[in-house]
């Protein structure tokens, strides 16, 4: 038996309403990711990234289908449940920093502010907050304020605060999004390191090229639904091998430069093999 995954999301839409506009960021997306997995999502701007975290983190409601992180399913929660949630099983990194750390308290008094709420006190906290500060590789400032470190070190507190509480699924959205190139490779390499080390299954939403090649797994959503992944069994050495993520309705999105290379379009031809299906332009003779 398989362990049940960590983040389930079946045919997730979500549709922004204003007075006269109706945005839909979620088409129906469907992804899954098991425990000790560390996903990057990557897509264009605007391509419902932000949306699907903030669903996942239990901000956001989804306006139809299914989420579960961590067993709980987000669609059928309480009050209490959405508080319990953020207090044990997910931990959020943000891209602006000043959203996930209090200015006035020093790195180790947000780390304890946290445990703090989740009812852990006295020696405890203290030997969990230098736990996790050295787990992150900042030990050194646990007695500064978020201003005073440079961003980089600022996103690796807000790593240590997200991991205090040893959630199962850390999700980050463009963590590294405000950082020069060697911030965000110190960033991603203890997210790494947190996922191996501590099996904190991990979702990452990037744009940047260079941390989606440091990641195993790539999921790319287009048009609010993953379309296409990326497995790379030799971190940066190849490619990678790409996917094609089919859902529940037997739809997959053609990568777009498959499609412009051999110009599919509106129909394409379809025949089933032995193992596997062929795809070829249709617009030559069209089969009833
Ligand atoms: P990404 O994070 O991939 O850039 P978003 O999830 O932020 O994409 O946005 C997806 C789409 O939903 C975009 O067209 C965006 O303009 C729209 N959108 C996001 N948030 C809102 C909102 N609160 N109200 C209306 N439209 C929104
Ligand atoms: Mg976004």
């Amino acid at each position: 038996m398989t362990a049940t995954p960590d983040i389930v999301c079946r045919d997730l839409v979500r549709i922004y309403r204003s007075r006269d506009v109706e945005v839909q960021a979620l088409q129906g997306l469907t992804l899954t990711v098991r425990p000790g997995e560390m996903v990057a999502l990557v897509g264009a701007s605007g391509s419902g990234k932000s949306t699907l975290l903030g669903i996942l983190s239990g901000l956001d409601t989804p306006s139809a289908g299914q989420a579960v992180v961590a067993d709980v399913d987000l669609g059928a929660l309480t009050r209490r449940g959405r508080t319990d949630f953020h207090r044990h099983a997910v931990g959020f990194v943000w891209q602006q920093t000043s959203r996930n750390l209090v200015p006035y308290l020093t790195i180790a008094e947000n780390v304890a502010a946290v445990l703090t709420i989740a009812g852990v006190r006295g020696r405890r906290r203290a030997a969990r907050v230098r736990e996790v500060l050295a787990l992150v590789g900042i030990g050194d400032h646990g007695d500064r304020l978020p201003a005073a470190l440079p961003g980089g070190l600022q996103q690796l507190a807000a790593i240590a605060v997200a991991l205090a509480n040893r959630p199962r699924v850390l999700l980050a959205d463009e963590p590294t999004g405000a950082l020069d190139r060697v911030a965000a490779r110190a960033v991603l390499a203890t997210m790494r390191a947190v996922n191996e080390h501590e099996g904190v299954t991990v979702l990452i939403v990037t744009h940047d090229q260079t941390v989606a090649e440091q990641v195993r797994r790539t999921v790319r959503i287009r048009d609010g639904r993953t379309s296409t992944e990326t497995i790379r069994d030799d971190l940066g050495a190849s490619p990678g091998e790409e996917f094609a993520v089919i859902d529940e309705a037997g739809r997959l999105q053609l990568p777009e430069s498959f499609q412009q290379a051999l110009g599919l379009r509106d129909r394409v031809r379809l025949s089933l093999q032995d193992d596997h299906v062929l795809v070829r332009r249709g617009d030559d003779e069209v089969v009833r």
